[in-house]
Parts: structure tokens; C-alpha cells; sequence
């Protein structure tokens, strides 16, 4: 819900300050809707839901893959489309993957958000209501709550529990909405130290995130050492160049102590040679980075690494020291890559 518009419409009607908050509460735990606010006055339930949308997106388009991952395309109040994807993992984790923008500027070749036309920023309120949605589905797919935690009035089913900003757009080029964001979202169960900040290298966003006082995880997807390699698959490396932005990422491990995950997109005959792992070892000080190798989940232009190619790309790796890990594929089955679902249905 537009929390800013939530906020005046509260104060214009003389509402005390604490009711913003109690509606935020209930959103945060996976009501389904003002009705169900039933500390709130019956009057003021009807009048927030005449004048203040529960959400500020509009379900557009859901895919279910069968390893139980959900895909949503959403439409923002002027038509924007904007996706999310939940993932459940085996060991129990939930993680969602947000979108910051709408679209994206930059134009990395592999990315399917990349070839689509830039819209514009998601406001804070956009980019929770994201996650509100999978909040809301994962609370009525867990079935009712028990008694012990009516009682104690904690959230009902499951709440997602991880997030990453690795959906459509540059999250650091939506930095304050982005960060208003993750003010929230522990209430939604989704601590600080379990969000991540996925970004090409935007220094100026890396730097700031390292001021922050949220202990946010830093990606960084670099996808090639070679810096003219870098620059043809992203051309905003040309702008920040990588020596400069693994400087960023020193100094972000300097101020907050956390390892910085390293995204490396495994294409075939493009970076996955034992020359390119060699490369990327020798840039790459383990102290401060862990590299995840993230097998392409193909949009077109390019063929993704098999999995014998993406495991030697590993072993030369850590033979050199560094940590490194496959990422599991989720939701092969529909689509589930950035900006694939808008791309089809547009
Ligand atoms: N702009 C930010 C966040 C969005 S992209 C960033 O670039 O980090 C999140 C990750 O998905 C990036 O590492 C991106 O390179 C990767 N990615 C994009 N398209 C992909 C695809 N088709 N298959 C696998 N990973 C992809």
C-alpha cells in the first residue's frame, strides 16, 4: 500500500499517529485486507478501503514452477509491469528476488530486462508490496494459524525470510527507495542480515551502503575479469571500471565486516575458459569476496555453460583459495529469469 498516501489520509480524518502503524503491522503479517484489522475502528476499515489501495501493484500474471517456485508479474498504477519471484529451498529457506525499477537503463547483453525499455524507479511502497504479496500467499498455503501463536500473536504461517534485489533494475540507481524499503521489511520477517544488494558496480550506491547502519549484504555481479570482455557484455563498466568498484567493494568490506558475493553468469565460449577462472582468481582477494557461479537461464542471445564446464570453472577457483558455489537453478520451467515474463507477455 502507498504508505505516504496511508499516512495522510490518516491525518486528514484526525487519526492518532500510532493507526499508520497498526495497519502497517497488519500488512506486514499477511492480512488480506483492511476488514481483517479488526483493532481498527469498522468505520475507518471502509473509508481506508474506498481511498487507500491495499496494494499499489495489481497481480497481472503468476507462473507456479513445479519446485515450488512463483514467478508474479505485477502492474504498478500506471501500467508499469513489475516481477518478483519466490524461491523455496529444500533446507526450508523462502527467499524473494525484488525488483527495484521498472525495466532497467543499463543494457547488459545476457539480461532480459536489459533489452527492454526503461520505465521508471518503484517507489518504497512498490517495492514491498512485492513482498506483501508473497507474504499474504505463503501465509494462507501454510493453512491456518495455531492456537499458541494466535495467542501470541505472531505471524501466521510462514513468512519469506531471505530477500535479494536481483530482479529488474539497478537497485543502487534506487537507492533511497530501495533502502525504505529494507527499513520495513524485518517486519515482514526478513532481517537486514538476510537482504542483499545486487548491483553491476554502481560505486557511488556500494559506497553509500557501506555508510548505512543496516548490515545489508553486498553482490556484486561481475561476469568477467577481462575489462574489455566486461565492457561488451556491460557497457556500464565503462563508466565504472572494475579496478575502481573492486576498491568499492574492499572498502564496503572494511566498514561492515561482511563478504561480498561475487554473481559470475556462466556463458559458454564467452567467460568460461580455465584462462577466465584463472583471471578472476587472481582479482579477487577471498578475504573479501565468495564467488557464486550462477548458471544462465537462457533469453536468447547466448548459451548457457553445461555443468561439467561451470564445475571446472569452480575447482580452478578454489584451488586458487577462493570460495565458490553453484547457484541451484529454481524455476527453470517458467521463465523465471529477470525480465522474462514481462518480456513474453508484452
Ligand atoms: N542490476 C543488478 C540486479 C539485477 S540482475 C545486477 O546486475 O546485479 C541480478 C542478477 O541476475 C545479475 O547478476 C544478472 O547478471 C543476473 N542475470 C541476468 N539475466 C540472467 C539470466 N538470463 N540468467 C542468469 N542470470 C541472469
Amino acid at each position: 500500500m502507498d504508505l505516504a498516501l496511508l499516512q495522510r489520509t490518516l491525518a486528514d480524518a484526525g487519526q492518532p499517529a500510532f493507526r499508520a502503524r497498526q495497519v502497517w503491522a497488519w500488512a506486514a503479517r499477511g492480512a488480506d485486507g483492511y476488514a481483517a484489522m479488526t483493532d481498527l475502528p469498522a468505520g475507518l476499515r471502509d473509508d481506508l478501503a474506498a481511498t487507500v489501495p491495499f496494494s499499489t501493484l495489481a497481480l497481472a500474471d503468476e507462473a507456479h514452477a513445479k519446485d515450488g517456485t512463483v514467478k508474479s508479474l505485477f502492474h504498478t498504477a500506471d501500467g508499469r509491469p513489475v516481477e518478483a519471484v519466490l524461491m523455496r529451498y529444500r533446507d526450508g529457506r523462502r527467499s524473494l528476488c525484488l525488483s527495484s525499477q521498472s525495466g532497467c537503463p543499463l543494457t547488459c547483453t545476457f539480461c532480459a530486462t536489459g533489452a527492454m525499455k526503461f520505465g521508471r524507479n518503484l517507489t518504497a511502497s512498490e517495492i514491498l508490496d512485492q513482498a506483501l504479496h508473497f507474504r499474504r500467499m505463503l501465509r494462507t498455503t501454510a493453512g491456518r494459524p495455531t492456537s499458541s501463536e494466535r495467542d501470541a500473536g505472531s505471524p501466521a504461517g510462514d513468512s519469506p525470510d531471505h530477500v535479494v534485489f536481483m530482479g529488474m533494475g539497478e537497485p543502487m540507481m534506487n537507492l533511497d527507495s530501495v533502502l525504505e524499503a529494507c527499513r520495513r521489511l524485518p517486519g515482514v520477517g526478513i532481517t537486514h542480515r538476510r537482504t542483499a544488494i545486487s548491483t553491476v558496480g554502481w560505486i557511488p550506491g556500494i559506497d553509500r551502503l557501506a555508510q548505512t547502519d543496516m548490515p545489508i549484504r553486498l553482490a556484486l555481479s561481475l561476469h568477467a575479469a577481462d575489462p574489455a570482455l566486461r565492457s561488451e557484455i556491460m557497457p556500464v563498466n565503462e563508466r565504472y571500471p572494475l579496478a575502481d568498484v573492486l576498491a568499492a567493494c574492499t572498502r564496503f568490506h572494511a566498514a561492515k565486516r561482511r563478504l561480498v558475493f561475487v554473481e559470475y553468469v556462466m556463458l559458454a565460449g564467452v567467460n568460461d575458459r580455465y584462462e577466465q577462472a584463472v583471471a578472476l582468481a587472481e582479482i579477487l582477494d577471498p578475504k573479501v569476496f565468495k564467488v557464486n557461479l550462477i548458471p544462465y537461464n537462457p533469453t536468447g542471445s547466448f548459451d548457457g555453460s553445461g555443468p561439467e564446464a561451470i564445475d571446472t570453472f569452480r575447482a580452478v577457483l578454489e584451488e586458487r583459495g577462493l570460495r565458490a558455489t553453484v547457484r541451484l537453478t529454481r524455476g527453470r520451467d517458467i521463465a523465471a529469469a529477470c525480465g522474462q515474463l514481462a518480456a513474453a507477455s508484452a
